[in-house]
């Protein structure tokens, strides 16, 4: 985000069409292997048909469309999207389209290891992996079962094959006070860029709302552990702040959307695995694309710039998602 991009006046109207709506978020797959609680019933959902689910050619289809609605930014998310099948094959499609400037995926790292060399072969740039805990019983218990092993050799392969940044998300919930400490020690011996995010009302989010810790409580717990100084942003920064502390190789950063109201300077667009674009996270406005794209690029561009007027940067102002967040893909 440009500095342009955060001036008060564009606060007021939001970023507006073609005017800062630049990222697409594009999930792969409603599938995951975790059960994190926040986000998935234990049971898991009913998955999409396959039959229901975009191909490789329709995204890519779609990606250039959006490229000439304005995006520039584009970032893989699922469910958990190293679980579909080729992926690796998508990213290099995707890498190959003009225009895209900026090619990330967000991941729970658990497949990483024997993808990671791969993905950045292919061209992708830019890799968030979500670990919650760095406490393996802890993190057993928020993923519903999952094992932190494979995720730790998944951030050590990322880093290995050259990614920078690599970012890691981090749902703040209670309990997470008691184990700040590994994640100061490891963003002071890796360059790695620790996000803390508010635990969001959406979905499954609901059910653990009883869990939620605020960003106030995490600084000051922090405080104990490091002196942070304001920071930059790594690239490809969007609504985190980041700080700094002494001899830390990366940075600790805060995606605050409880606290910090920041649909105001919302740059974003997001394309379900079933093919739905919507424009706000928590909105039930829904496109659907499938049609529009063996309909024809001109119609297909027009459904986007029309989904990005329709934009409203105050999510208050909506009805409200009615989709749970691995079918949305954060
Ligand atoms: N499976 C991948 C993963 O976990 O990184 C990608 C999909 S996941 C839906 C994308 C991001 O959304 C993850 O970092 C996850 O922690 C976050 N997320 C899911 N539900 C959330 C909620 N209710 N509040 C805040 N973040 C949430
Ligand atoms: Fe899966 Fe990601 Fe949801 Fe966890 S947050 S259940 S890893 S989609």
């Amino acid at each position: 985000m440009t500095q342009q991009d955060n001036h008060p006046e564009k606060e007021a109207c939001g970023p507006g069409v073609r005017g800062g709506v630049d990222y697409l978020r594009i999930s792969v797959t409603d599938r995951c292997n975790f059960r994190c609680r926040y986000c998935m019933p234990p049971e898991g959902v009913p998955p999409l048909r396959h039959a229901d689910i975009l191909n490789y050619e329709e995204i890519v289809s779609f990606a250039e469309a959006a490229v000439e609605a304005g995006i520039t930014h584009v970032r893989i998310t699922g469910g958990e999207p190293l679980v579909r099948r080729g992926l690796t094959g998508l990213i290099g499609a995707l890498a190959g389209v003009r225009g895209i400037e900026d090619l990330a995926m967000t991941t729970n790292g658990s497949l990483l290891a024997e993808h990671a060399g791969g993905l950045k072969a292919a061209g992708l740039a830019r890799l968030n992996i979500s670990i919650d805990s760095l406490d393996p019983d802890r993190f057993f218990r928020i993923t519903g079962g999952a094992r932190l092993e494979p995720v730790l050799a998944g951030l050590k392969a990322a880093l290995a094959a050259g990614f920078e940044p690599v970012k890691i998300n981090v749902v703040a919930m209670d309990g997470l006070e008691r184990e700040l400490d590994r994640f100061v020690a490891l963003c002071r011996d890796h360059p790695v860029h620790v996000r803390f995010i508010e635990l969001m009302p959406v979905g499954r989010g609901h059910f653990a709302a009883g869990r939620f810790v605020p960003r106030s409580r995490i600084l000051e717990a922090l405080h104990e552990h490091a002196r942070l100084m304001p920071a930059a942003s790594p690239a490809g920064a969007g609504p985190a702040r980041y700080y700094s502390f002494a001899g830390a190789a990366g940075t600790i950063g805060f995606i605050s959307p409880v606290s910090d109201h920041f649909c105001p300077r919302c740059n974003r667009l997001r394309l379900t695995a079933d093919g739905r674009l919507l424009g706000c996270l928590f909105s039930s406005d829904e496109t659907d694309i499938r049609p529009l794209i063996a309909g024809g690029r001109r119609r297909l561009v027009r459904s986007i710039t029309d989904a990005i007027s329709r934009k409203k940067y105050d999510r208050r102002a909506d009805g409200g998602a009615r989709r749970q967040m691995s079918r949305i893909g954060g």
